[in-house]
């Protein structure tokens, strides 16, 4: 299996990214996402010891700082290559782009379902909340 062009280039972008902006130990993985109307977007994690935003999350908030909420594809790497999205990663994307594709090597991409198949629903859950309140 092998990426499509435009999947290899988002993955150069992320990589690129990191290569070129990465400082131990405050932002070591980047991200790249691509929105459904072919925009592409990047970003660096933020760490610290209070916690802080996974490149992907930074990434979803720079996509949706253009208006772009509808990502259609998401690659997180550091200057070494792909790093697949940590479960809280996995949670916030199932949330807010529950159809998104993500790359998780260097020649495969998967639909989000497949790395969190059996998601928690936040929104199901304040649902049921507001249900009982009634
Ligand atoms: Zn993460």
């Amino acid at each position: 299996m092998s990426l499509s062009a435009a999947d290899r280039e988002l993955l150069d972008r992320a990589v690129g990214v990191a290569r070129a902006h990465s400082r131990w130990r405050h932002h070591t993985v980047a991200a790249a996402a691509r929105s459904v109307d072919g925009r592409t977007f990047t970003g660096l994690n933020v760490f610290h010891f209070a916690g802080g935003p996974c490149a992907e999350l930074v990434v979803i908030g720079a996509a949706a700082a253009e208006g772009a909420y509808d990502l259609e594809t998401v690659v997180a790497a550091d200057a070494s290559g792909v790093v697949v999205p940590c479960g809280r990663c996995r949670q916030v994307l199932s949330d807010l782009v529950p159809g998104v594709r993500v790359l998780v090597s260097e020649t495969e991409e998967v639909p989000l379902g497949a790395l969190l198949p059996s998601p928690y629903r936040w929104s199901e859950h304040l649902s049921s909340l507001e249900r009982r309140r009634r």
